[in-house]
C-alpha cells in the first residue's frame, strides 16, 4: 500500500470503526459528443461500479451523445448552462449566467438547455443546473425552480439556497497551473480533510472532473483512487439522484 492508499484507507477505517458510510458521487463537465476521452471516463467508472453525472453543454449536443449513453446505464445527465459562452468582461472571472445579460435572456437558454436535455436523455436525465464556471448570478437562483430544476452543483462548500444544492469539493484539475492533473498527494489530503468535515458534519464528496483535457495524471489518479475506495465497506459512490433523495 503506498502513501496515497494509506491516508484514504485510515480516515475510511475511521469511518468503519464509527459503523459510518461515506458518499460519494462524480461529476464530468463539458460533454457534448462521444469521443476517446469520454470512452475512457466511461471504461474506468464501469469498471469500479462508479455512477457518473454527465453536465452536459446543451447548445451542442444531440442524438449522438443519447445514443452513446444508453449503453451506460450508471451515467446521468444534468444540464451545464446553455453554450458554455463567457459574457463577463475581460477583467472578471468567466461566467455564463452572471448579470451581463437581461435575466429573461439567461432563462430562456436555461428553459431551452433543459427541455433539449430532457427530450435526448429521457432515463437519465436529472433536473440539475451544472452552471458553466461553477458561477451563477444570485438573483436567478429563485427562479430556476420555474423552469423545472429541482437542484444546483458548484464547486465548494454547499451555502443555504431556495434549491437543493450538491457541490464538487475536489478539483482534479490543476487550471491555473500545469493545467494537467494536480499532484496526487494534495488530492488526497483534500479527500481527506473533506471526509472529516463529512464525519462530523454530514454532506458528500463530490469530486470534479473534465473528462475533455485529461492528462495520464489524471486517469492514473481516478484509478487509484476509485481502487481504494470502491471496495472499502466504508466508502459509497452513489448516483446524484441518490445524494440529493438522501439529503
Ligand atoms: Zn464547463
Amino acid at each position: 500500500m503506498d502513501d496515497f492508499d494509506r491516508v484514504i484507507t485510515e480516515e475510511l477505517d475511521r469511518w468503519q470503526q464509527a459503523g459510518k458510510v461515506a458518499r460519494c458521487w462524480l461529476r464530468d463537465d463539458d460533454a457534448v459528443e462521444p469521443s476517446t476521452p469520454l470512452e475512457r471516463l466511461l471504461e474506468i467508472t464501469g469498471a469500479f461500479s462508479v455512477p457518473l453525472t454527465l453536465a452536459v453543454i446543451p447548445a451542442y449536443t444531440g442524438e449522438a451523445l443519447a445514443q452513446r449513453l444508453a449503453r451506460a446505464p450508471s451515467c446521468s445527465v444534468a444540464v451545464h448552462g446553455w453554450s458554455h459562452v463567457n459574457y463577463a468582461g475581460a477583467g472578471e472571472k468567466k461566467q455564463e449566467l452572471g448579470c451581463h445579460r437581461p435575466a429573461s435572456e439567461v432563462l430562456d437558454e436555461l428553459q431551452r438547455g433543459f427541455s433539449h436535455l430532457a427530450g435526448l436523455h429521457p432515463n437519465r436525465f436529472v433536473p440539475m443546473l451544472v452552471p458553466p464556471w461553477n458561477r451563477i448570478d444570485a438573483g436567478l437562483v429563485p427562479r430556476l425552480a420555474d423552469l423545472g430544476f429541482e437542484a444546483l452543483s458548484v464547486y465548494g462548500p454547499e451555502m443555504p439556497s431556495v434549491l437543493r444544492v450538491v457541490n464538487t469539493h475536489v478539483d482534479v484539475m490543476d487550471w491555473h497551473g500545469t493545467r494537467g492533473g494536480r499532484d496526487r498527494m494534495a488530492l488526497a489530503g483534500e479527500i481527506v480533510a473533506r471526509l472529516g468535515h463529512m464525519f462530523d458534519h454530514g454532506g458528500s464528496l463530490g469530486l470534479l472532473t473534465h473528462h475533455l483535457v485529461h492528462d495520464e495524471a489524471v486517469w492514473d489518479f481516478m484509478i487509484a483512487l476509485f481502487d481504494v475506495t470502491a471496495r472499502h465497506p466504508a466508502c459509497r459512490w452513489c448516483r446524484v439522484t441518490d445524494v440529493l433523495r438522501d439529503q
